[in-house]
């Protein structure tokens, strides 16, 4: 298929996919301006301090007593303005109340970098902290949830509302009061891993959250795209399981690239030769790797073809402290408390020769993009949602509202410089640095890894320029040094998202000087790479211009670049543009247009990707559910999740012997420990469903449907195993009351647990489900940008596990 074909193509889709479920981006703002309007009408800077305390507490009763919030809005909003002037003299603009207004209403606000977002989303929070049900304010990492909750405490506080903050590692009694206030601050993940601690609590008074109400998520394109899939876990001590892991590093280091094993080009997926896999076998000793009973070793060496051949030290991962710690693909910073898949993040331990933590046994898990399912209201607010509408909408069910600046943003978007090579490009990235830094402009630098930015930074260094590199672990420091990057000479590299939610001012944090900063034409921001999403190139470049500074922003690229090699883009471009070798006399308009189409076909990919995930995933999150519920149920000593549901009659007997109140006590105790167990093994369970399922692929079938298939009978399966156990155990009471009640005191939680996040082999997992699935417009990015090596790949494996099979079927 011809690339214009192509695009003519996905162009026609996507209308037609607007014309069916509306368009989610919404730019018609005149509704709002009228409510706008109303607002400001309502004069309230002659009230005194009481009189706005009194207003609002009467709206409280109103909001309590049922009144409708969008009855409350115009008094609430005015409120609020009035209350922002007096408590943090900041007087709103006119987008930053369309925002907050758009926001009440369940939209995700678009209004760019350094509009003030954070004062914007007081507005609806206040307005759905009246009800009395806690609103929580979702920000991008714990340093600015603290600075938040500081910053616009005292409007919610000169209102009467009360406001808590939520850092990671605070006790349980701190968190149970940060959430119980009106309006709390939190980043998703540490409330994630509350809510998965709260779904393992004995009693309920040692859970730490209430029913969840209205999430304003803050950077929502970052929380609801691109950690969206991210499974959040909880893991207990258990007894440490053997590995085969080490054994299998070993001997997967001595194969040789090309003939024991194959690489796509894109290096996003590997697998074993013919050759290769034979040489296995034989080094290993234990049979064919095919054969049924050898599923665990065999997705050993998955993990470990995958840890040695696709992840790289120093880009994916680091290794400090004699641990191995995961580097963001997308922020380009070490991420805290992140593991990968089990089975891959003991493949890369035993890579890296690191002794393994003692085994813990996973006790619950949900991804993020589930947990925020689990509000009943959403909203969020970014500088970047427009791009990322349609999955927005398609995920979340929510439109995208564009709000303009307040002042017209006069950034100027350069073209990209294109170089054949990445040597090329780093001589002119450091010419065109050293020039401005030579005149005193600030320069900001945006790269795609900590490696690259090091690399730069030498390089400048060399060159006899100073600069200061972001990579540091610590969010306060990294907002300091970034709040510094307009001072005058100042030349800032970072990775592309290091540093967000800090503003950039002009001549420094305290714009101390500006003036000279602004002659010389503002802040000038540097990518050194494409990234594969639009979205966040936009997100780099938005960091100059802010409220109408002047400001410039500029891509420098290589045909060696990543991005280019991995999806073949080189090629394609040239084919586009009607160049045999490399893109000479094309105008840098023309070739922008093509890099951007480029971009959304590959956007297009990650969305279907990012599909096809939810998919598996949300069968596990139904029966989470239904497990959570029964528990809550039996938590709260409600419903009938208990004895009673399971044996009447025992539980007649159970009840006539101790008491209601010692039957409930010992019912909360032995059921849920029963039903965590049950949950904890069918999470290993699914677990290793999944790292066999893209083998079901490619033996032809549907691997959502066998996953679905295999996953169904097993919780069935668990959810009778345990009624079975209770059942069991209440017998064993039933007949000896004394000594059945010491063990029953032994049925305990773990005695320690800990959370991390698990980083979703998106590459292999992912890439092996998109083969058995039609996959529609990604299926038309994939044509063009050739991954025809990995149908080539899958049909290799095929044949071999077939012939494997075969050789296996002749010796029996
Ligand atoms: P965003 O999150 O949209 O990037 P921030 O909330 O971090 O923006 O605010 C950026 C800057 O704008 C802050 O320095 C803040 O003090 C300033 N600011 C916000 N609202 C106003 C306002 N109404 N008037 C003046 N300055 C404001
Ligand atoms: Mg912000």
């Amino acid at each position: 298929m011809s690339h214009r074909l192509s695009r003519r193509w996905s162009s026609k889709a996507a209308s037609i996919i607007r014309k069916i479920t509306g368009n989610p981006v919404e730019t018609d703002l005149s509704g709002y301006e009228r409510t706008l309007a109303g607002i400001k009408a309502r004069r309230l800077e002659k009230e005194p301090a009481r009189a706005l305390v009194e207003m609002s507490k009467d709206l409280k009763e109103r909001a309590r007593s049922g009144t409708a919030l969008d009855d409350l809005r115009l008094e609430a909003f005015a409120l609020v303005r009035e209350a922002s002037r007096r408590a943090v003299r900041l007087d709103p603009f006119d987008p930053q109340i369309i925002a907050g207004l758009a926001m009440a209403e369940g939209k995700i606000v678009e209004l760019p970098t350094g509009e003030g977002k954070t004062l914007a989303a007081v507005f609806p929070a206040y307005l759905h902290a009246l009800t009395g049900s806690g609103v929580h304010v979702l920000t991008f990492n714990d340093y600015l949830a603290r600075r938040d909750a500081a910053w616009m405490g005292p409007i919610y506080e000169l209102l009467g509302l009360s406001v808590g903050c939520i850092q990671e590692g605070q006790g349980a009694a701190a968190k149970r009061s940060a959430y119980g206030c009106d309006i709390t601050y939190a980043t998703a993940k540490e409330v994630g891993f509350d809510y998965l601690r709260d779904q393992l609590a004995g009693r309920i008074e040692e859970t730490v959250l209430r029913p969840f109400h209205l999430a304003l998520v803050d950077e929502a394109d970052s929380i609801l795209i691109d950690e969206a899939r991210i499974p959040l876990v909880i893991s207990g001590f258990t007894e440490a399981g053997a590995s085969d892991a080490l054994d299998v590093a070993r001997h997967v280091e001595r194969l040789e690239e090309g003939t024991d094993f194959q690489t796509d080009e894109a290096r996003t997926a590997v697998s074993l030769t013919d050759a290769g896999l034979d040489r296995l076998e034989r080094a290993l000793g234990r049979g064919g790797l095919y054969d049924d009973s050898n599923q665990a070793l065999l997705s050993a060496v998955h993990c470990a073809l995958h840890a040695r051949v696709l992840l790289r030290r120093d880009v994916d991962y680091i290794v400090r402290n004699g641990k191995v710690e995961i580097v963001d693909e997308f922020t380009g910073r070490v991420v805290d408390k992140r593991h990968w898949p089990d089975g891959l993040q003991a493949a890369v331990e035993s890579k890296e020769n690191l002794s393994r933590r003692g085994g813990g046994t996973v006790l619950g898990s949900i991804t993020v993009q589930h947990f925020l399912g689990l509000y009943p209201k959403l909203a969020g607010m970014t500088a970047t949602a427009q791009s990322s509408a349609d999955e927005l909408h398609e995920f979340y069910g929510r439109n995208v509202v564009v709000v303009p600046p307040n002042r017209p943003c006069i950034r100027v978007d350069e073209p990209d410089d294109v170089f054949a090579t990445r040597a090329a490009k780093s001589e002119a990235l450091v010419r065109e640095i050293a020039a401005a830094n030579a005149a005193g402009r600030p320069v900001l630098v945006g790269t795609a890894s900590v490696r690259e930015s090091e690399e730069l930074a030498a390089a400048l260094r060399a060159a006899g320029i100073v600069c200061r590199v972001l990579n540091a672990k610590n969010d306060e420091e990294e907002a300091r040094t970034i709040a510094q990057a307009g001072r005058p000479g100042a030349v800032t590299i970072s990775t592309n998202m290091a540093g967000r939610g800090t503003d950039i001012k002009l001549g420094g944090a305290g714009e101390e000087e500006k003036e000279p900063v602004v002659a010389l034409g503002g802040l000038y921001v540097i990518g050194t790479n494409r990234h594969e999403s639009l979205r966040i190139d936009r997100q780099l470049r938005g960091r100059a211009g802010r409220q109408g500074d002047p400001g410039c922003s500029k891509f420098f690229i290589s045909f060696e670049d990543e991005i280019f090699e991995r999806y073949g883009l080189g090629e394609a471009l040239s084919d586009a543009l009607g160049l045999e070798d490399g893109p000479r006399d094309v105008s840098p308009r023309r070739l922008n247009r093509e890099i951007a189409h480029g971009q959304r076909l590959i956007e297009a990919r990650n969305f279907n990707l990012r599909k096809s995930l939810w998919e598996f995933s949300h069968l596990v999150e139904l029966q989470r559910r239904m497990v959570a519920a029964r528990r809550e149920s039996v938590l709260s000593g409600a419903g009938d999740g208990g004895l009673a549901g399971l044996d009447p009659a025992l539980h007649a007997q159970c009840l006539s012997a101790w008491g209601k109140e010692r039957l409930e006590k010992l019912e909360k105790r032995v059921v849920l420990y029963h039903l965590d167990r049950g949950w904890a093994d069918h999470l290993a369970l699914i677990q290793e469903i999944r790292e066999g399922i893209h083998l079901v692929s490619l033996g032809g079938y549907s691997p959502l449907e066998e996953f679905r298939k295999s996953v169904t009978e097993a919780f069935l399966a668990m959810r009778q195993r345990t009624d079975e156990a209770v059942l069991r155990t209440f017998r064993s009471l039933a007949r000896d009351p004394e000594g059945a009640e010491l063990e029953a005191d032994a049925l305990k939680g773990p005695s320690s647990t800990w959370t991390y996040l698990v980083s979703d082999d998106q590459s292999g997992w992912g890439m092996g489900l998109l083969q058995g699935k039609n996959i529609g417009v990604a299926a038309i990015a994939a044509g063009i940008y050739g991954p025809l090596f990995l149908f080539t790949l899958v049909l290799g494996r095929q044949r071999r596990r077939r012939k494997k099979k075969r050789n296996a079927a002749s010796k029996r």
